[in-house]
């Protein structure tokens, strides 16, 4: 669309308010799209700081739709993704009109996969789903067959396959099973690319790659955006501007983004790849041919076992860098195992005669076991070359696998982001630096803080307990435990108690439970949305939740009065991403690392309590640090501007106040 200049973005932001239910002008959201609207005209990188109510999308949407640059906005929740292109980007375009015209983008296993969904119309629902035990594509690690219920969610896929336009995951009518979609779809690792695929000219995940291509704005996950960075822009289109909303988030999506990932399971889904697309050639290969498919699918299945092996003998943690010879032996077996493999599925690629006789089918897994079992190695190459600038770990509960992060990511994303295009960033809760710490020079970015119009100042009090004992006290856990009891019953339940630790979680519920006259719920009794809903709708009730609660939970109104923290969410001292990060700055890691992370989380884990410009209540945090540290007002700087006190009886009585007015009004 034709670029406007920055003075129509006033009126055209006013004229979109006023189009909304209560719209009204507020000044954090001009100011911000005014100091958008200069970033995207003079390119210099831009990090607003947007409180709760900014009404922060509109803020940087109007001035992206009138800029005339083709603008991506990637955000780190769904949540915020599915309210811009439902709500915010249909409101721009009602008063824009079709001159601007916006898409979404998501990962390729969000869409069907046409080539599947051809495979499952030639082979029958039977031959290609209903198989038994062993078949690793259609059953899934777990080696469970599909069941009854899967299978009829497979044929509600398979229907919806004919009639969609989209491929677009999202918009099925329910919730298919995880392996009954992957029966459907493929991963980025699996897709051959269009141009190898017989389906790439009909291919769903294309069409939305080519929609987009089209499109003024892009709206994208931060994964598909740290994957892009990760592939020299190979999956998205080409695009002047990136706005990075909930940008508090990035650093840790663009480590993993940058980084590498290896375990068992992937070495698994190539063998089960692989024997896809070797058995069913079976009927035509010679016995030698077939011994030596069947060969290699074993030892790549036994690759995979000796992989779990060998990384459970290590454990849990940073591994040194360069690899010792040991794992260095290890990842060469893996090598010869693929390359081994990849012999044999490239005799299937280069078949003609299985295109002849079975249609594309055969030859079209073998591609796809092939682009895995590449990216495979492109992994083994980084494991192989390990130096000083990258940290290696070995991960996860069950199932482990042997990670890889560059330390500077900064260096990274200054290279292929910052340089090349402008960049904005925005969040509630950003932290001061975040775009130098990204990477962007300090010369280049201007901060802003536009505050938030919710009134801090009157309706929310920030209460420390600062007379509880150190949490290496033996009694400070029985302590915290009681100052909750006492803070719940004077806020009449109404309470969301968020923990760093899941065991105090556990603790201080069961010990509550018989205490406090309000119901507990408690994370992991019930999916999130379920607790939370049942939250909204009892509002005695109390919600206790660790990390998955600090952010994104949004429960406007008298159903939350009381937000408790039970200590300062500094990151483990053993995360080995942080840990080799700290040991590369040296003394002032401290402040360079924790202290910035503590202070966003603990302002996400408070920013819970005021949704809406009647929301009144009390932020409670039990850790005396917060009253005493030399460090505590770069934690207080980062939370909203409420009044602050350590008197617990202040704190009970503001709470009882609004105890009082919500009962009478219920
Ligand atoms: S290119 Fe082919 S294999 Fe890849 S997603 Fe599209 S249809 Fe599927």
């Amino acid at each position: 669309m034709m670029a406007r200049t920055k003075s129509d973005v006033a009126p055209m932001l006013a004229k979109i308010v006023s189009d909304l239910p209560n719209g009204e002008d507020r000044s954090g959201q001009g100011a911000m799209a005014d100091a958008v609207a200069r970033a995207i005209t003079t390119g210099r990188h831009l990090a607003v700081r947007a409180g709760t109510g900014t009404g922060k999308s509109l803020g940087y949407l109007v001035p992206a739709a009138l800029s005339g640059k083709r603008v991506v906005i990637a955000t780190a929740t769904k949540a915020l993704q599915d309210q811009l292109a439902s709500k915010d980007l249909p409101l721009i375009q009602g008063r824009i009109g079709s001159r601007l015209s916006f898409a979404v983008l998501k990962g390729r296993s969000n869409y069907l996969c046409a080539q599947r969904i051809k495979e499952v119309a030639t082979a029958g629902m039977q031959g290609e789903l209903g198989r038994g035990e062993g078949d690793e594509e259609s059953v899934g690690e777990d080696g469970a067959p599909f069941d009854q219920r899967r299978g009829a969610q497979a044929r509600l896929v398979l229907a919806w396959a004919g009639e969609t336009s989209t491929g677009d995951c999202a918009e099925l009518s329910f919730e298919p099973d995880a392996r009954v979609w992957n029966a459907f779809s493929v991963s980025a690792e699996e897709c051959p690319g269009a141009y190898r695929c017989p389906s790439g000219g009909v291919c769903f995940a294309e069409a939305a790659r080519e929609r987009a291509g089209r499109a003024d704005l892009i709206v994208v996950n931060m994964h598909l955006l740290g994957a892009d960075l990760a592939s020299e822009g190979s999956l998205l289109p080409e695009y002047d501007v990136l706005v990075l909303d909930e940008a508090h988030a990035f650093e840790d999506v663009a480590s993993v983004s940058l980084g590498v990932s290896l375990s068992g399971g992937k070495l698994r889904s190539l063998a089960a790849a692989g024997r896809q697309a070797l058995s069913t050639s079976r009927a035509r290969a010679n016995s030698a041919a077939r011994s030596s498919a069947a060969e290699a699918v074993d030892a790549m299945v036994e690759a995979a076992r000796l992989f779990d092996e060998h990384l459970s003998s290590r454990g849990q943690g940073r591994v040194p860098t360069p690899i010792d010879t040991d794992s260095a032996a290890m990842i060469d077996l893996i090598r010869q195992r693929v390359e081994h493999l990849e012999e044999n599925l490239r005799n299937l690629a280069d078949d003609r005669s299985a295109v002849v006789l079975d249609g594309p089918s055969d030859a079209q897994r073998a591609v796809r076991a092939l682009a895995m079992s590449g990216r495979i190695r492109d992994v083994l190459d980084v494991l192989a070359r390990l130096d000083d600038d990258s940290v290696a770990w070995i991960q996860g509960r069950d199932r482990l696998s042997l990670d890889v992060a560059p330390i500077d990511v900064a260096a990274v994303l200054s290279e292929v982001l910052f340089e090349r295009r402008c960049v904005i960033l925005t969040s509630a809760t950003l932290p001061v630096g975040l775009a130098v710490r990204l990477g962007a020079s300090p010369e280049n970015v201007d901060e802003l803080d536009v505050g938030s119009p919710f009134d801090y100042e009157h309706h929310a009090l920030l209460y420390c307990a600062a007379h509880l004992p150190d949490r290496r006290h033996p009694d400070a856990e029985k302590a915290l435990i009681e100052e909750l009891g006492v803070l719940i019953e004077a806020a009449g339940g109404r309470t969301l108690a968020l923990f760093t630790s899941l065991a105090v979680m556990d603790r201080a519920a069961q010990a509550l439970r018989d205490v406090v006259s309000y119901p507990i719920l408690l994370q992991g009794q019930g999916g999130k949305t379920a607790l939370l809903e049942a939250f909204g709708t009892e509002p005695k009730s109390c919600l206790f939740a660790t990390m998955g609660f600090w952010q994104g939970v949004d429960v406007p109104g008298p159903t939350l009065s009381l937000v408790v923290i039970d200590r300062i969410p500094f990151p483990r001292p053993d995360d080995p991403l942080l840990s080799a990060r700290r040991d590369r700055i040296g003394a002032s890691a401290f402040r360079a690392i924790d202290l910035p992370r503590a202070a966003t989380l603990l302002a996400q884990g408070a920013g819970r309590l005021v949704r809406g410009p009647e929301d009144k209540g009390v932020v409670a945090v039990l850790d005396s640090r917060l009253a005493s540290a030399s460090y505590r007002f770069e934690l207080i700087r980062a939370l909203p501007p409420m009044r602050r006190t350590d008197d617990r009886a202040e704190a009970c009585a503001f709470l009882e106040e609004l105890r009082a007015t919500h009962e009478a009004s219920d």
